[in-house]
């Protein structure tokens, strides 16, 4: 029988924004991915006392970073007694998504993200600043991309992984991207989102470059990123008033989820580049400068789902689909 290289991959628990780690394990072939363990030390997730943490495997896919009988391996960390870890928000999100399952919700979430090489992000010239912003987005030529080449292959391996990634787009600032996940229920999204990061990270490594998801990645007039999450629940896709509805019960929290959308929050959402600042609440159709937008056509049909521009790039998915659960299909008051 032959050798299967399964990659694990964990987030750690580094503070404020915990980061995503992996290590390989040697299987049979056939053989189902087991729990394994790591060093919780060396991840800010353990004393050296009591150092064992456990994986155990949530979600798998091919790898196609290794091609052939590779695969991926998503993990939760859990305590040798089997007990989620405080590292392990998707312990919670489980918990809940299963409580509002009869809502049927699922979510879009669009990752965006910045290269950096070296120190600098990629298309910024060694000293000063490239042009201002106004023909990156969505641009063609060597003068306003940078990065294609990398920013395709990881388009590449999330359709070869089976991921289910539903577009890319250049971004409002020289190397910065953004890819799309879901739309997909919150266990489903969080899950591929955070392999689709995984293998982002990997792929540029390739290139020599790194992506990076600060949510304000050059100071100044630059637009910051963020993960705006795209969510409806089935009586949303049915009824306009739903989706009002769920934009009232995103005001009657806004603090609560303001404080879970991702460190650093109050450095992008200002107030001076899309998306109002995260001292406000409002809602709108077509309006990018609002908290959360409704989409035209949504209005036009008179149903469908709402954009919450608010969450980081940084952000946990685990706890940004949870919060909106409990406030729209818990129906926040
Ligand atoms: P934007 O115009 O804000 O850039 P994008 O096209 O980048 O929007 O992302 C929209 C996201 O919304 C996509 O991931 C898409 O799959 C998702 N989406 C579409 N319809 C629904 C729906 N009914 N419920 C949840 N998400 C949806
Ligand atoms: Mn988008
Ligand atoms: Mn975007
Ligand atoms: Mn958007």
């Amino acid at each position: 029988m032959g050798k299967v290289r399964a990659e694990y991959i964990w987030i750690d628990g580094t503070i404020p924004t915990p980061k995503l780690r992996s290590k390989t394990k040697v299987l049979e072939e056939g053989e189902e991915p087991p729990v394994w363990a790591f060093d919780g030390s060396s991840t800010n997730q353990a004393a050296g006392s009591t150092s064992d943490c456990v994986l155990r495997p949530v979600f798998k896919c091919h790898d196609p970073m290794r091609g052939g009988t590779s695969i991926l391996v998503m993990n939760e960390v859990l305590f040798p007694d089997m007990s989620p870890h405080p590292t392990n928000t998707r312990a919670a999100c489980e918990e809940v998504a299963g409580k509002y399952a009869s809502h049927e919700m699922i979510f879009g979430i669009e990752q965006e993200y910045t290269f950096f090489k070296g120190s600098r992000p990629l298309g910024f010239p060694d000293a000063g600043y490239p042009a201002p912003q106004g023909g990156y987005y969505c641009g063609v030529g060597a003068d306003e991309v940078f990065g294609r080449d990398v920013v395709e292959k990881h388009l590449d391996i999330c359709l070869e992984a089976d991921l289910g990634v539903s577009g890319i787009n250049g971004e409002v600032m020289p190397g910065q991207w953004e890819f799309q996940i879901g739309p997909l229920p919150a266990l489903e999204v969080s899950d591929q989102l955070w392999v689709g990061r995984w293998l982002l990270y990997r792929v540029a490594e390739e290139y020599g470059i790194n992506a990076t998801l600060y949510p304000k990645p050059a100071r100044g007039d630059w637009n910051g990123a963020g993960a705006h999450t795209n969510f409806s629940t089935k009586e949303m896709r049915e009824s306009y008033q739903a989706c009002i509805d769920a934009a009232e019960a995103l005001r009657r929290r806004h603090d609560l989820h303001i404080e879970n959308y991702g460190s650093g929050i109050e450095e992008r959402l200002t107030g001076r580049h899309e998306t109002c600042s995260y001292k406000e609440f409002r809602y709108g159709v077509s309006d990018r400068g609002a908290s959360v937008r409704i989409p035209w056509q949504v209005e036009r049909d008179q149903k469908g789902y709402i954009e919450d521009r608010r969450p980081n790039a940084n952000m946990d998915p685990y706890v940004v689909t949870r919060l909106i659960l409990e406030t729209v299909a818990g129906g926040a008051t």
